[in-house]
């Protein structure tokens, strides 16, 4: 298998530390939302990626955090006047759900930041001990960038270039006890109105990139096979998470970086702060979630993608190409009446092996998701040559269904439609309104009113017309 490595700027020969064995992670979301589909872009690659390398043999110990401590949370659950831990579980859950739907398998371990302040707080005390990290009057904890030599490895900059404020926690403004302006954040004070643990230092949170070196540390160890995320972060978070767990551990941190390209909509980034974004559910109102998954497998993990609904088209045209194929398998099969195969079909059992090997080739060239499907669709074409007008014997009929459907389930397209994810969801929606009309009847508006927030939290606004009640997903 050969993978780009971020670190070495070029395609790499990959080898687990442990023959057999992958340790991977994944920055997860920052859930004080629904998941984008910006978002969904990673999850879907690097769950392809764990697929084809079960398939490979190999065992992958696959960790992926949620990041549920975070301004945007904090901000996100004043504004709604709950708890942040309230908001942040909210959202967790629904991403799941989310993710089923895509299928995209859940990790080993999904480890949440407000779980492992403990392991933040013993790694910060190290690289302070070690000269790495120092505190200040107010309490707040700084990494001291310059002391570390490698920085500027994985992203390729040059340590004198690099500006202040590039970046969340590295934008520090107004502590004059800051010793470098390139030092940044391990543990903050405690504002009014937050979430806080206590520390050796004050009261307060730690940083945003602390949280994956620790996580990465317990579930994983010192030293991991692959660190993935979107390209994003490979400045200033993965440069910081390097800094940090390799000062700490004194180990390499990961040996192989994966990095997929941005989601972009008229070739501008997909993001939540930029406003120009649909959430998973905007999209599942409109399309099978297997279109939307094809769609991302249909261009390089590391190139730019572009959205638009003109390629989600093609991409559900391509994917009905697949569906038409076996579906027609299965009702030739129920026709079929002889069991074996003869000697015709046999040769054209063999046959698919040649697919199979060319997908099998392209995967293992970085993971090139777009030719494994050019592979699916060659093997499609010849399945259908060799079906057309004919009814071949069972065997060759099931040969033909598990060859492609081998292959379909390495890339995660499930064959089967499913629309009950968002089915359930309106039932369950409808229910709560239903229960809030009910309430409202009885003159109980305190529980009326808990139902709208309830549905507010998970971004259901609810307005009362003259034809009754309606629902909508926020913007
Ligand atoms: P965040 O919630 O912003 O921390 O992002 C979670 C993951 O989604 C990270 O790996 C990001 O790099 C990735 N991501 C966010 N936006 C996009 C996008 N438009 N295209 C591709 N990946 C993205
Ligand atoms: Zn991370």
């Amino acid at each position: 298998m050969k993978i780009f490595n971020t670190l070495s700027q070029r395609k790499e020969e990959f080898t687990p530390l442990t023959p057999g064995i992958i340790k991977m992670y994944v920055c997860g979301p920052t859930v004080y939302n629904l998941i984008h589909i910006g978002n969904a872009r990673p999850m879907i690659v690097f769950d392809t990626f764990r697929r084809f390398m079960e398939h490979k043999g190999y065992e992958v110990d696959f960790v992926s955090n949620f990041t549920d401590v975070d301004d945007k949370i904090i901000n996100a659950a004043n504004d709604k006047g709950i708890p942040s831990s309230e908001l942040s579980e909210n959202f967790i859950k629904e991403c799941k759900k989310d993710m089923e739907a895509m299928n995209v398998r859940p990790a080993t371990v999904h480890p949440k930041a407000t779980e492992e302040i403990q392991g933040m707080v013993s790694m910060i005390d190290t690289l302070i001990k070690k000269g790495y990290a120092y505190d200040t009057k107010d309490g707040t904890v700084y990494y001291r960038t310059r002391k570390f030599k490698g920085y500027g490895k994985l992203s390729h900059k040059n340590i004198d270039d690099l500006e202040s404020g590039h970046g969340r926690d590295l934008k520090v403004t107004g502590n004059e006890d800051k010793e470098d302006y390139l030092d940044f954040v391990l543990w903050k004070p405690k504002k009014e109105g937050e979430p806080a643990w206590e520390s050796p230092w004050c009261a307060g949170r730690p940083g945003w990139h602390i949280e994956c070196s620790v996580m990465a540390k317990r579930y994983l160890g010192d030293t991991i096979d692959i660190h993935a995320g979107g390209e994003d972060l490979i400045f200033p978070h993965h440069e910081n998470e390097i800094a940090q767990s390799e000062a700490a551990n004194e180990k390499p941190f990961a040996r192989y970086w994966m990095h997929n390209g941005f989601l972009n909509i008229d070739h501008v980034k997909m993001s939540k702060s930029a406003g120009n974004f649909f959430t998973v559910r905007d999209i599942a109102e409109k399309f099978d979630l297997m279109v939307l998954r094809f769609f991302m497998l249909s261009g390089h993990y590391r190139s730019p993608l572009n959205f638009s609904a003109e390629m989600m088209e093609q991409a559900k045209a391509g994917l009905e190409r697949i569906r038409g194929c076996v579906s027609n398998l299965a009702f030739l099969y129920g026709k079929a009446e002889r069991d074996s195969m003869d000697s015709e079909e046999e040769e054209a059992s063999k046959g698919l092996k040649a697919f199979e090997e060319k997908f099998d080739s392209v995967m293992e060239d970085d993971l090139n998701t777009a030719d494994a499907i050019t592979a699916i669709f060659d093997m499609v074409k010849f399945i259908n040559n060799e079906t057309k007008g004919k009814l071949p014997s069972k065997a060759a009929l099931k040969a033909f269904k598990d060859s492609l459907t081998g292959l379909t389930n390495i890339l995660g397209l499930r064959l089967d439609e499913r629309s009950d994810y968002l089915d359930s969801e309106k039932a369950e929606i409808e229910a709560l309104i239903e229960r809030r009309q009910e309430a409202r009847k009885n003159k109980d508006f305190a529980a009326a009113d808990a139902i709208r927030s309830q549905l507010l939290e998970r971004g259901i606004i609810l307005e009362d017309t003259r034809a009754g009640v309606k629902w909508k997903r926020a913007e």
